[in-house]
């Protein structure tokens, strides 16, 4: 616990920092052309956008809460609670964005060597190198265990072969991390291995793989005889599994608050009520049942948003009641859809098109979002098997399979 003296002196000390360092157009909601990713190509769009990301990784500001040996900042929780306030405070942008950061970087914390650590921790907060996630084949999804890609013992190398399927902007990553089998004989959760792989190694290479949108952030990323250092494995030989479950949790903690990462419109959704469906003069909405189901959701927002702060300080303090993480992903994507839900109510017939380019620029892009945000009930495991997974772990109830 961080002395509530020294606390506000923290307090002062980062709102003058942001203050200095954070340029005013990084202080403007992020659209999706702007957001910052690390990587050996990484492009900044803006000088601006240049000093911010430079300051805060120099301040380890890219991962607050990482010891600053490995390149963050060794924020207590409560100090990183400060920081994350002062810059909502300010509408600082996120200075980064990387699947490392939010994904393979806590399980490294966790499961890495400290070579590891240093090596790849550093280089992700630092921006130098963007990972992909390499977990997902044709014919495992949710019954992620029979994966069938394989590393094979080579000496001092594994030989993978095989292929990774869904791999988000596989194409533009440094890095993959991946599941891979090294042992076809023990039962199948137990004869996985986790490894790190570098994109340019011979034998790696991906193939777009395009959508009804016209638009794709997926490949299909194909292994054929690639070789990989043996320093590469994280974790034990055949333990990857343990590895697996503690960065999925990380990815299912961010799919919960992925809300939070994307381009914010310009009105609120009471704004945008208010806006749609007109106000009495006690300024309470005109449509009394779009008022209950708002109330209902913005509760149940604030509801989750306050589970996510709770498992967070009881993480920090090693105390997390493992039932807990269990519930975000499925809570946090539902209310996400929900309020897409609302906003495509409102909007009406201008929620009809994301195309039309003459409806106004917010409201496609509420579409667009609406269209996207389906996704977040799939990726990182589907909400049916997060459902599988609380009614087994959390409530004691017998196992139906899948990825649990
Ligand atoms: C936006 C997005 C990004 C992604 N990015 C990546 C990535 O970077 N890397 C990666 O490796 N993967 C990625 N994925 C893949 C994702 O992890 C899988 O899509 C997900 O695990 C589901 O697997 P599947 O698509 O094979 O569906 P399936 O497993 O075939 O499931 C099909 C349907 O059957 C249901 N179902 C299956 N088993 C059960 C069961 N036991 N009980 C009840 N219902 C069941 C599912 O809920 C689903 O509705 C991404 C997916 C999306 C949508």
């Amino acid at each position: 616990m961080t002395d509530p003296q020294e606390l506000q002196a923290f307090r002062q000390e980062v709102a003058g920092w942001l203050e200095q360092n954070c340029p005013p157009s990084q202080r403007q909601p992020v659209v999706q052309s702007e957001q910052i990713w690390g990587g050996r190509k990484r492009q900044f769009p803006s000088e601006d956008a240049r000093t911010w990301f430079e300051a805060c990784r120099d301040r380890g500001f890219t991962a607050p809460d990482w010891p600053a040996a490995y390149g963050g900042a060794g924020l207590t929780a409560e100090q990183h609670k400060v920081l994350t306030g002062e810059m909502r405070r300010l509408g600082c942008r996120p200075p980064l964005y990387d699947q490392g950061l939010w994904m393979l970087g806590p399980a490294l914390l966790v499961y890495g060597s400290e070579e590891q650590k240093r090596e790849h921790l550093t280089a992700i907060c630092r921006g130098e190198v963007r990972w992909a996630q390499g977990y997902s084949e044709p014919g495992a999804g949710s019954d992620l265990a029979s994966l069938k890609t394989r590393a094979d013992d080579d000496g001092d190398a594994f030989i993978v072969n095989g292929t990774k399927i869904w791999t988000t902007k596989a194409d533009q990553a440094d890095w993959i991390f991946c599941l891979v089998r090294t042992d076809d004989d023990a039962p199948k959760q137990q004869g996985i291995s986790f490894l790190l792989i570098d994109m340019e190694s011979e034998g790696v290479s991906t193939s777009p793989i395009p959508l009804i949108s016209g638009e794709s952030e997926f490949c299909q990323t194909f292994f054929d005889n690639v070789r990989v250092p043996k320093e590469n494995l994280v974790g034990e030989l055949n333990g990857g599994w343990s590895v697996a479950k503690e960065l999925l949790k990380h990815e299912r903690k961010m799919m919960a608050m992925v809300g939070d990462m994307g381009e914010k419109p310009a009105m609120s959704l009471v704004e945008l009520a208010r806006h749609c469906v007109g106000t009495k003069d006690d300024g309470v909405l005109n449509n009394p049942a779009m008022r209950d189901r708002m109330a209902q959701h913005l509760m149940r927002e604030q509801a989750v948003a306050s589970l996510a702060e709770r498992i967070y300080h009881q993480g920090k303090a090693g105390q997390v009641d493992p039932r807990l993480p269990l519930l975000m992903k499925y809570l946090g994507t539902r209310e996400i859809q929900a309020n897409d839900e609302l906003i495509l109510e409102l909007l009406g017939a201008e929620g009809l098109t994301m195309d039309d380019p003459s409806i106004v620029d917010d409201s496609r892009k509420r579409v667009k979002q609406w269209a996207f945000n389906k996704a977040l009930t799939i990726a990182g495991g589907t909400s049916e098997i997060q459902l599988n997974i609380i009614a087994k772990r959390a409530l004691g109830m017998p196992s139906v399979g899948g990825n649990s």
